[in-house]
């Protein structure tokens, strides 16, 4: 589990990029949970902005499109290798929107 852990945390902060902050937890009920936050940026509260998803593969897929909304909106001029994902996070944003509230989001 521990490093199984890693090694996904270790992936999430490849795909992110230079400017992303990557940590991988594990919650009460035993699911992972992915965290990225920006080290650039800072919400109205001080703290780092950041996307917060828990659950294996779609908890993985769902922080890493709104980190690579986040860069597209935010920091236009920067590289992440998620972003050659784009197309096909804006396809999964409209797919969830479209499912409306049967969806899990
Ligand atoms: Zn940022």
């Amino acid at each position: 589990m521990t490093a199984s852990r890693s090694a996904r945390g270790r992936r999430a902060a490849t795909q992110a990029g230079p400017l992303a902050r990557v940590k991988v937890d594990v919650d009460a009920a035993d699911q992972l949970v992915y965290k990225i936050s920006c080290t650039a940026c800072t919400v109205r509260s001080g703290k780092p902005w950041s996307a917060y998803r828990p659950g294996e593969d779609n908890g993985y897929l769902a922080a890493m499109d709104r980190w690579t909304f986040h860069l597209v909106e935010r920091h236009p001029d920067s590289e992440a290798p998620c972003l050659a994902f784009l197309e096909e996070a804006q396809q999964r944003l409209h797919e969830r929107r479209e499912a409306g509230t049967t969806a899990n989001e």
